[in-house]
């Protein structure tokens, strides 16, 4: 009996555990990994037409346009993900994307971090760093031994342009934007679920707890096929 292949796609606003979230599954279950971001990246670094091309886009911080990016994408769950069950991560960012997607391969979920803006804008907001040394800090996780000042030299901490709070909350209006018709499109397919909370401790059970039973449905139903 062939068991058909777990496919699924991971999305949530930056700064949500999603990347904690993703190397826990690959941790926890048999998938392959594929970032879209990581893969546009390889190509910009291997300097090949369509890395050139996406350059463009990425350094203006606007998104690859769609043939682009799902023609190599696809041609990576193709080629070197052929056969494997994989976490889809940073694509379909837009409703063509998820359509090109499904012309190609039918998923098995769409998981979705829904951690609110202010838990993540506070998250965030705690983080300090010494310019000189790069040294990061939390105020609640890792604070300095001084408030405001380096442990090393003493000097004061400065907070990066990034972790500020209007810096973020732009970051998560521009990511629910683009996300919302992409979830809209999943969410009336059946495909997608849901996991809210504050932290990755929290969501992650919830989700291991959700692949497990999906996987064992999945190959009971592979079962009554035979
Ligand atoms: P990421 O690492 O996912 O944040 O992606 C980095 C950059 O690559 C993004 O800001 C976009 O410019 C581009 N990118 C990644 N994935 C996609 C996608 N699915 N569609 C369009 N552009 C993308």
């Amino acid at each position: 009996m062939i068991s058909r292949l777990f496919r699924a796609v991971i999305m949530g606003p930056p700064g949500s555990g999603k990347g904690t979230i993703s190397s826990r599954i690959l941790r926890d279950f048999a998938f392959k990994h594929l970032s879209s971001g990581d893969l546009l990246r390889a190509q910009i670094r291997d300097g090949t037409i369509a890395g050139v091309q996406a350059s463009h886009y990425i350094e203006r911080g606007e998104l690859v346009p769609d043939d682009l990016v799902v023609q190599l994408v696809l041609a990576e769950l193709r080629s070197h993900l052929k056969g494997d069950n994989w976490l889809l991560d940073g694509f379909p960012r837009t409703v063509p994307q998820a359509q090109a997607l499904k012309e190609s391969f039918s998923l098995s979920c769409v998981l979705n971090l829904n951690v609110p803006d202010e838990v993540i804008i506070d998250r965030i907001k705690g983080r300090w760093v010494h310019a000189e040394s790069g040294r990061t800090y939390h105020t609640e996780f890792n604070p300095p031994k001084v408030p405001g000042f380096d442990d090393v030299t003493g000097e004061p901490l400065v907070q990066r342009h990034d972790d500020k709070p209007e810096t973020v909350r732009a970051r998560l209006n521009s990511y629910k934007n683009q996300s919302t018709p992409v979830l809209e499109y999943y969410r009336k397919t059946g495909l997608l679920q849901e996991f809210t909370g504050r932290e990755s401790n929290e969501i992650w059970p919830r989700v291991r707890a959700y692949l497990s039973s999906l996987i064992d449905v999945q190959r009971e139903q592979d079962v009554d096929r035979v």
